[in-house]
């Protein structure tokens, strides 16, 4: 007998509790043996009763589940974001989520902004770091609010950091059947930091002789994927350009709603979430795109091993870009409900 491999939910605010309950419906239909747990961590619960994930909520997450899938969470009647950085970037810093797995691959040429690109031109990786970079809120304010007001915010890089993600770009291309890993930095200028991304690079790109290492400033890179989307494979870059030029990425295959991401740590419990946000202005329309979640449920049930499930879930999303079944943001017509419900309905038969 099969034992469920165990997913917590977190919907979250805004869209996130549209489109997650939609992705759930697509996952029940590929049959995959898992089952669900929801938390109602999000801005209602912290306006409720302060509470933005249990004490406990971290290592709760990592003994007794197999995975984590997450909407978003930001909410405009929580302006300082408390409990979005309490439970998302908790996730990732407290459980050491080091890896951000972006794939962006465009499933059909309508799809994209730019001209003249087809599909196969439009499929690679972003592996961003997830745990390190500007994101650690280092750094301070003086003589705050005068005219000599002085800012500083920290970029922090450790050896380890920057080696265990390179390292995984690498063994995620092995894995993949990738050719090419290429390191994005801006070390023209970050000469200390983007030193230690070089060095470290060159060095374990040594291991890895079945693979070209490739390198590109950061500028570089944006011009090459909208130039040259075809001619990247695997992309490695520290937290904060990975955020950016996965923003970038997305616009490539569709926008904000048909991107994908896990947060991975090898061996631990991951975590999988859209990359779009909470999305305020079109949250409870039953507009929002749910394919973004509904490509993470699929990545989420392959990091599981459960890859026929997976596979199942992209061909009906796949179909669904054909066929026009999707939302307003992509071109078409249906409904949030409506086009997930199109996608569970093709999975299941
Ligand atoms: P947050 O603060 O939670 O990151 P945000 O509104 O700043 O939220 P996003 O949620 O990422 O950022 O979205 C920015 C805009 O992109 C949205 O207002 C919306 O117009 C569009 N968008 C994002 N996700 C989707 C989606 N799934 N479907 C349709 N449009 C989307």
């Amino acid at each position: 007998m099969t034992t469920n491999q165990r997913i917590a939910v977190v919907p979250g605010d805004g869209i996130g509790k549209e489109v997650i309950p939609s992705a759930l419906d697509v996952i029940r239909a590929s049959g995959a043996a898992v089952e669900f747990t929801l938390f109602d961590w999000g801005a209602d619960r912290y306006l409720a009763d302060g509470t933005t994930i249990p004490p406990d909520g971290f290592q709760m997450l990592a003994r007794d589940f197999d995975a984590i899938f997450v909407g978003a969470l930001g909410d405009p009647r929580v302006p300082t974001n408390i409990h979005a950085k309490e439970i998302l970037l908790g996730m990732r810093f407290k459980m050491d989520l080091y890896a951000n797995v972006r794939p962006v691959r465009l499933l059909d040429a309508s799809l994209c902004p730019l001209k003249n690109v087809a599909p196969e031109d439009v499929n690679f990786t972003v592996i961003r770091e997830n745990t390190e970079g500007v994101y650690m809120d280092m750094g301070g304010n003086l003589k705050c609010g005068t005219p000599d007001e002085v800012a500083t915010q920290e970029d922090i890089n450790t050896r380890k950091g920057v080696e265990r993600v390179i390292r995984f770009a690498f063994e995620y291309a092995r894995a993949n059947g990738r050719k090419k890993v290429l390191m994005s930095d801006k070390s023209n200028v970050m000469t200390f930091a983007g030193g230690l991304w070089q060095r470290v690079f060159k060095a374990v790109a040594k291991e890895y002789d079945d693979i070209q290492a490739q390198h590109m400033y950061v500028d570089a890179l944006c011009l090459q994927m909208v130039r040259e989307p075809r001619s990247l494979d695997v992309i490695v870059t520290n937290n904060m350009f990975g955020d950016i030029v996965t923003d970038l990425a997305a616009a490539l295959q569709g926008g904000l709603g048909m991107a994908a991401s896990g947060n991975i740590h090898p061996g631990r419990t991951s975590m999988f979430e859209p990359v779009h946000g909470s999305a305020p202005p079109i949250a409870g329309k039953n507009i929002a795109n749910p394919v973004g979640s509904i490509l993470t449920a699929a990545m989420m049930l392959a990091h599981l091993g459960l890859n026929a499930e997976a596979q199942k879930i992209e061909s009906a999303v796949l179909a669904a870009v054909r066929e026009r079944k999707t939302t307003v943001d992509v071109g078409s017509s249906l409904g949030t409900r409506e086009c997930a419900t199109w996608i569970a309905e093709t999975v299941a038969r």
